[in-house]
């Protein structure tokens, strides 16, 4: 150690994050991924520290080594994520499948939002929407503006009994 030589220790990478949430968020630098990037001094020379590495190694002494097939990861997907119980030592083929999981429900997310958009652009009325316009004490028109269906005198139809049992039979073919 030479003088003005400085360590990254858990301490310091601690002193630099916030908790937010459940999650423990780093405020230095990042790199371009968004992970947690920073350099200590030794001898003289400024070297690159993998923080979220040091951070793991930091919380679990125990840990002697990361071998080179194993990464660490966080738990919640944040990458500025330095929280005690967020990090997590993956091997590479681990962390493949844990983001092929994270896209495929990203994707589940995306394509039930893309449904939903649907219906509302096609003012489809869905088993739920039958369901309360059944149960509904208020008058159609009413009952139509409380559940976002433009056209009022379906619901109208739903009520008196005369539209109803097309919907029924295909709940998703009832476009206005
Ligand atoms: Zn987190």
């Amino acid at each position: 150690m030479k003088k003005g030589d400085s360590i990254l220790t858990l301490d310091r990478i601690v002193a630099k994050c916030e908790w937010d949430g459940d999650c423990l968020l780093w405020r230095g630098k990042v790199g371009p991924q968004g992970n947690p990037a920073a350099t200590e001094r030794i001898d003289g020379k400024d070297k690159y520290v993998a923080v979220r590495r040091r951070t793991f190694l930091g919380y679990h002494p125990e840990v002697v080594g990361i071998k080179s097939n194993e990464r660490i990861n966080t738990k919640c997907g944040n990458h500025a994520c330095l929280a005690p119980d967020h990090l997590i030592k993956v091997t590479t083929r681990q962390q493949a499948k844990l983001t092929v999981e994270r896209i495929s429900e990203a994707d589940k997310m995306n394509r039930a939002r893309k449904i939903s958009e649907k219906m509302r652009r096609h003012s489809v009325i869905t088993p739920e929407m039958l369901e309360e316009i059944r149960r509904s004490t208020d008058g159609p028109y009413v009952t139509a503006k409380r559940l976002g269906i433009k056209n009022g005198s379906i619901v109208c139809r739903i009520m008196s009994g005369t539209g109803h049992k097309d919907y029924r039979a295909t709940p998703f073919s009832g476009l206005l």
